[in-house]
């Protein structure tokens, strides 16, 4: 309605039970595998078009080409976009900010989104900071993205 604000956004609490189970495919078990077995962050490099994406994939997803020929990234990146979270997902306000951010690691031409960690005054973080993967020890990865704890700002 013209001329109407809303002034107050109102919000049902509710709960849908989902169970998923999401498969990471061939060329992001390659990645999962490899970080898992050897703290090692693995990608794909596409012939074509020269694209590496770090996590690997199988597939191009410009040139739809096999991707056969794997790369090691460095855990050392930059940022390339970032964001803070303020509220948790229920609409509480945080303590702390949570920053989370797209890292291009070294020998990566794709990004990644992960957490930035440690991250206690927000000012230090732009677009370019240099960071580094945090990557847990052996005996505690399975196999997951969360086998790397985050990125740390690099002073
Ligand atoms: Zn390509």
């Amino acid at each position: 309605m013209a001329g109407t604000q809303l002034r107050h956004i109102a919000k049902w609490r509710g709960e849908i039970p989902i169970e998923s189970l999401y498969t990471a495919g061939i060329g992001g078990q390659r990645f999962f595998k490899a970080l898992k077995e050897k703290g090692k962050l693995v990608g794909t490099r596409c012939r074509r078009c020269h694209q590496v994406f770090v996590p690997s994939r199988q597939f191009c997803e410009r040139c739809f080409v096999e991707l056969t020929e794997e790369v090691r990234a460095q855990p050392d990146g930059v940022i390339k976009s970032f964001s803070y979270a303020y509220i948790d997902h229920n609409g509480g306000r945080l303590k702390h900010p949570v920053a989370s951010a797209l890292v291009q690691l070294e020998g990566a031409t794709t990004v990644m989104l992960h957490r930035l960690l440690e991250v206690k005054d927000l000012s230090r973080v732009s677009i370019g900071s240099r960071v580094k993967a945090v990557i847990k020890p052996k005996g505690k990865r399975i196999g997951s993205i969360l086998d790397i704890e985050g990125f740390r700002l690099v002073e």
